[in-house]
This record gives structure tokens, C-alpha cells and sequence, in this order.
């Protein structure tokens, strides 16, 4: 980006805290600036207070070797105990989980039976051989057994990689690879959708090219019969049979590695991410609290999220279990066996809190009102949002439809990398605005620089960085320190760079535009693809789209959009023109696109992010890059044919 980013999209809207919930929120009006005033002190004290210590830290913040930072290096701790232990005493009996099935089978787990789960399984991982500091891939859809895998491993400092079950055997081997992971943790199949994901049959693939897995287990969970290896391959339940529910928590450091988490693989080769313990404790427990606006003895909370992903890990695993809320647990897909699947689970247990993605909201609205109308959702209080961008009009139908103009949405910015949220709105202390992340969470120093790294005045955009360290950040990339160093710390001297591009507001609230890496040069002016994309679906008939800058002779790049239409809408050249003039009236000639293609899908990973680098190949005629991550190969061709046939303007 060599100019100042344009301010295209003008959005106004402005939604009040409410009295009533701030009375009651836990996040206090003044927190941001007490915070501001001494951000070391702030996360001290967050972690004094919200983690029950072996050996409390009494050193905050090392950073004698940035960017390899260092936090509450000489305290002990262990997250299991945090997360099951410390509450059974009072509250053994509530319920951590509300478990769900696809197939409508149900399970109500208590803290108690989750220790004791927990325990059983790490006295198998312990008869496998596992020791502390060995690596464990997880390969698994959405059943209890996840969370308690990864509870047991990190009970005794065993560090976990979950591999996401939508993923091929090719990721998950390369991902094994990666971590030399020395057991594997799966499943015989996951349902979805209907269909059994064959998950079992996958690792066995996998494992033709990784030597170093010595045991698979494996959860039966769709019993269709699959091939157990002799002597490498353990159905779960004889390894927990007889096992005792007690197991000793490891005193480990604050500093000891609890995962690695692949990033979801949007611009191109995943990155092994590590987190840690006490630091990521700390900022988890923190923000799912305020954030969310946790009360643990009233909430039904629901983060619609796979543990597959950082979301899962930081908002289904360790922040709520570590804070005591009571959760639910879906296993399948949205749309099955009904589009109002998941309305009719907030209705029955009547959740009081709902965490999903602009990429769901955007199907809701696609699927119609008519499935959410069904349902009363009037147990709902808080909304929240991750993942993308949410273009303004999604918010909106999410405040609108779901949130019946009741609960505050929180449009909350973080990555894997960052471990928990960083850019957020607090209900009851920060007033909303649709699609905009608003203001960074207490102690998180952020800036919007320009290519040269100074700081953009309010009402620019340009390069988001984060100026501080903060507890839940990477401390690395497995096995890489250099492109962890590459990747996100040299591009701004002494400044964290998390990919993405930004812009303030006059009042200092943040816009994300989507990556640095997608944003336009049109004419000399840099234009974000988000501006356009929420331009395009601010109109009655476009459910979704995507927009990418590609070569042109006149201008360097020129505008190409690709748009799915709502319900039964039919995309001809009237509606072309009329969405062009749309785009051209609400963010001004510069952002019309230049060609516009309708399609019934765009390329999306497999957490449901377009893809654009890919439309960007075909707008241009090249080969493909990595689809690996991808979840919906067949698009791309599709759009492909349709691109090649369409006019350009
Ligand atoms: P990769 O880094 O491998 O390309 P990824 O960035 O999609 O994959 P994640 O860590 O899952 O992997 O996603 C983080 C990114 O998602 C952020 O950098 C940002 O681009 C986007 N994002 C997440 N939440 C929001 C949000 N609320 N608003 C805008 N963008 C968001
Ligand atoms: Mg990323």
C-alpha cells in the first residue's frame, strides 16, 4: 500500500449501551483507561485474580529478547486444574457441557464427570507412554471426547495440535509431520450433514507417510466398521476401561508449551502456532468474561465455533471451562436435518449467549427468515461475531432478527496468533456501530500505521498493529522462529503486524478491511475489498460477495466482483447493471466494479473465509495456487467457466 487507504464506506449507525445491561455488566465504564495507565499491571492482576496458582508469578512481562516475550515466567500452574479441579467442590454437579449430537442423540456432562473423564483418559495417554512435552495430533469432530483429549494432555503438559476433522488426510499428515506428533487421537467417523466424515479410514492414509506415529486411538462414534491396526490402533473405551477418575494435575510453568494450532490456511501455507500456558490462561479467562459478560451460575453460553479452531480452543475449551460456564456443544451441521436447527437448540435450552460467523450469518439470511421465525430466541442476551469482517447489513439482520434489537453484538477482531481477542466492543461499556470491531480490550495497545510505520491520524486507514505485547500472543511458529520473526515482526521495527489493513473513524473506532494482501490499487487510489463486498451486500439481492483487484492495462487493477444471490433471486444483465450503479451511489464511482459475475458459491476455506486469493488467479488467467484448505473445490471451476464467458463491463 503506497497511498493512504480510501474511506469509502460511510456507515452512521450508532447503537447506545443499555442502561439496564450496563447496571449488571462485568465489564465497567473506565476500564480501558485504568488499563491504558499501566497495561503490566492490568494482565497482573487479571492473572492473579482469575487463575488459581501453584506458585503465583511474581515477574510480569520478560522482554529482554523481543519478539520472543516472556510472561509470568516464574509462575506454576496447570490449565486442567484450572478448567475442572478448582470447582468441584461447590459446583461439581453443574453442568459444563450441553452436548448435542447430529443424529439427535444428547449427553448433559457435569464438572464431575468431565474430571472425571479427563482423569481416566490421561491415565491412558500415561499406559500409552506419553510424556510431558510430546506432541499429540487430534483428529476429531465435534464430541465430548474432543475437549477431554485435550484437557488430558494438558493435565500433564502433553502438547496438543487438533487438526480439524473437515480436513484430508493430506493436511492432517503434514500437520502430524510438522509437530512430529507421536500418537494420534481420532475417531472411526463424524457425523455431518447426514453423512458419515470418515475419519478413521483418513488417519490410516495419513499415517503412510508419517513413521513417527506410534498409536492411533480411536472414539467410536458412527460404529460403520473400520480396520483397527494390530498392536498400533486402541478403541478409547478399552483404553480408559478400568482407568481410575483421579490423576494427578503436573505443576508446569507459566511458560511450558500447551499447543499448536495451525492457522486456517487463507493466504496460503498454514502456520504451526504455539501458545502457552499461563499467559494464554490469562487472556482467555480475561475476554471470554468481558467480552461475553459471563455469569456462570445464569448463562446457557454457546460458542457455534469447530475446537478445530482457535475460536473453539480459546471460546468452547479453556475460557469457559477455566471461568465455569455452562456451554452447549453442537456436533453437526447447521442445516441439518433442518435450516432451523440451530434456532430450535437456543430455544430448547434456552441460551442466553450465541457466538458464530459473518460466513453462518450470511447463510442464515440466505436460507430466509421464515426458520428463525419459527422459534422463540427471546433467552438470548448477548451476540458476538469473529472470523471476517461482517459487512454492516449482516450485522444488522443479526441485531435485527436474532438479537430482536435486545442484545448488544460484539464483532469481536483476534487470529490464531493472537490466541484471544484483541479489537471488541465490551457490552455495556463501548457502544456499537455495524461492522465495526470498535475500540481495542483493555491493556491491548494497538495503532493504524502507514507504509512507513507512523501512525495514521483518526479518520485514515492503512497497516493494524498491535504496539504491545499482551499475554495470549504466539510465542512462536513450531520449529520456525524466523518466519515467526518474518511473518509478522519486520515489517514495523519493534511492532507486531498481524496481516490485516484497518481504518479509524473519527471517534477512533476500528474498521478491519480484510488483509493487506487483498486490498486494491485502482487508478492510484487503494481501495479494501471489504468496502466494496458490504457495498454489494447492502442490496436486497445479494446474499454474498467477493471482490478482488485484477491486472488491467487502464487503471493497474480494476474491480472484479463475484456475487451469490438471495433466496431465489435470478442474476441477468438488468441486475448487473443495477448493482454497479448501487456500488458507484453508496462508496462513489471509484469502487464500481468493473465486471460482476454471479455465482452460486464463492471458494471458502474450510471455517467458511473466502478465499479471494483464488478468484484473484482465475480473474487473471493463472494456475491455481494451494486449495488444499479449501472446502469447496468444485466452485472454483464453476466460476472459472462463468468468469471466462462473462463481459467485462
Ligand atoms: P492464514 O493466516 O493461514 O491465512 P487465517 O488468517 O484465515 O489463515 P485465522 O487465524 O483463523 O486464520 O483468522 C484470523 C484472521 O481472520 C484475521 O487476521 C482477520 O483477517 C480475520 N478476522 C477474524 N475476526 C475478524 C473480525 N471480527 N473482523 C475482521 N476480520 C476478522
Ligand atoms: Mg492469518
Amino acid at each position: 500500500m503506497s497511498e493512504a487507504l480510501e474511506n469509502l464506506l460511510q456507515e452512521d449507525r450508532l447503537f447506545e449501551v443499555d442502561a439496564e445491561f450496563a447496571a449488571n455488566a462485568n465489564a465497567k465504564k473506565g476500564i480501558h483507561d485504568e488499563a491504558a495507565a499501566d497495561f503490566k499491571s492490568f494482565w497482573h492482576k487479571q492473572a492473579l485474580d482469575r487463575i488459581t496458582w501453584y506458585t503465583e508469578p511474581t515477574e510480569v512481562l520478560d522482554d529482554s529478547n523481543p519478539p520472543f516475550y516472556k510472561w509470568f515466567k516464574d509462575g506454576e500452574l496447570n490449565l486442567s486444574y484450572n478448567c475442572l479441579d478448582r470447582h468441584l467442590e461447590d459446583h461439581g454437579d453443574q453442568v459444563a457441557y450441553h452436548w448435542i449430537g447430529e443424529p439427535g442423540d444428547t449427553r448433559t456432562i457435569t464438572y464431575a464427570d468431565l474430571h472425571a473423564e479427563v482423569c481416566k483418559f490421561a491415565n491412558g495417554l500415561l499406559e500409552l507412554g506419553l510424556e510431558k512435552g510430546d506432541r499429540v495430533a487430534i483428529y476429531m469432530g465435534m464430541v465430548p471426547e474432543l475437549p477431554i483429549a485435550m484437557l488430558a494432555c494438558a493435565r500433564l503438559g502433553i502438547v496438543h495440535s487438533v487438526v480439524f476433522g473437515g480436513f484430508s488426510s493430506e493436511a492432517l499428515s503434514s500437520r502430524i509431520l510438522d509437530a512430529d506428533a507421536r500418537v494420534v487421537i481420532t475417531q472411526d467417523g463424524a457425523w455431518r450433514g447426514g453423512n458419515v466424515v470418515p475419519l478413521k479410514e483418513n488417519t490410516d492414509v495419513a499415517l503412510n507417510s508419517t513413521p513417527g506415529v506410534e498409536k492411533v486411538v480411536v472414539v467410536k462414534r458412527t460404529d460403520h466398521g473400520v480396520d483397527m491396526a494390530e498392536g498400533r490402533d486402541v478403541w478409547w473405551h478399552d483404553l480408559v476401561e478400568g482407568k481410575s477418575t483421579e490423576c494427578e494435575a503436573v505443576k508446569l510453568n507459566a511458560e511450558d508449551p500447551l499447543y499448536i494450532l495451525y492457522t486456517s490456511g487463507t493466504t496460503g501455507k498454514p502456520k504451526g502456532i504455539v501458545h502457552t500456558q499461563g499467559g494464554y490462561l490469562t487472556g482467555v479467562t480475561t475476554t471470554h468474561s468481558l467480552v461475553f459478560d459471563i455469569k456462570p451460575d445464569e448463562d446457557v453460553y454457546w460458542c457455534a465455533a469447530d475446537i478445530g479452531w482457535v475460536t473453539g480452543h480459546s471460546y468452547i475449551v479453556y475460557g469457559p471451562l477455566a471461568n465455569r460456564t455452562t456451554g452447549v456443544m453442537y456436533e453437526g451441521a447447521p442445516n441439518y436435518p433442518d435450516f432451523d436447527r440451530l434456532w430450535q437448540i437456543i430455544d430448547d435450552y434456552g441460551v442466553t449467549i450465541f457466538y458464530t460467523a459473518p460466513t453462518a450469518i450470511r447463510a442464515f439470511m440466505k436460507w430466509g427468515d421464515e426458520h428463525v421465525d419459527k422459534h422463540d430466541l427471546s433467552s438470548l442476551r448477548l451476540l458476538g461475531t469473529v472470523g471476517e469482517p461482517i459487512n454492516p447489513e449482516a450485522w444488522m439482520w443479526y441485531h435485527l432478527k436474532i438479537g430482536r434489537e435486545n442484545c448488544p453484538v460484539v464483532d469481536t477482531w483476534w487470529q490464531t496468533e493472537t490466541g484471544g481477542i484483541m479489537i471488541t466492543p465490551l457490552p455495556g461499556a463501548v457502544p456499537t456501530k455495524p461492522g465495526s470491531a470498535t475500540i481495542p480490550f483493555p491493556g491491548i495497545s494497538a495503532d493504524v500505521v502507514d507504509d512507513d510505520g507512523n501512525s495514521v491520524p483518526l479518520g485514515g486507514g492503512g497497516f493494524l498493529t498491535i504496539t504491545e505485547p499482551w499475554p495470549s500472543m504466539a510465542r512462536t511458529i513450531y520449529g520456525d522462529d524466523d518466519r515467526y520473526v518474518d511473518t509478522y515482526w519486520s515489517r514495523f521495527e519493534g511492532k507486531y503486524f498481524p496481516g490485516d489493513g484497518c481504518k479509524r473513524d473519527e471517534d477512533g473506532y476500528y474498521w478491519l478491511l480484510g488483509r493487506v494482501d487483498d486490498i486494491m490499487l485502482v487508478s492510484g487510489h487503494n481501495i479494501s475489498t471489504t468496502e466494496v463486498e458490504s457495498a454489494l451486500v447492502s442490496h436486497p439481492s445479494v446474499a454474498e460477495a467477493a471482490v478482488v483487484g485484477r491486472k488491467d492495462d487502464l487503471t493497474g487493477q480494476a474491480i472484479a466482483a463475484f456475487v451469490t444471490l438471495r433466496g431465489s433471486v435470478q442474476g441477468d444483465e438488468n441486475l448487473l447493471s443495477e448493482l454497479r450503479d448501487h456500488v458507484a451511489k453508496t462508496l462513489g464511482p471509484i469502487g464500481k466494479p468493473k465486471s460482476i459475475v454471479f455465482t452460486n458459491d464463492l471458494p471458502k476455506t474450510r471455517s467458511g473465509k473466502i478465499m479471494r486469493r483464488l478468484l484473484k488467479d482465475i480473474s487473471e488467467h493463472r494456475q491455481l495456487g494451494d486449495v488444499t484448505t479449501l472446502a469447496n473445490a468444485d466452485i472454483v471451476q464453476e466460476i472459472a467457466d462463468k468468469a471466462s464467458t462473462s463481459s467485462g463491463d
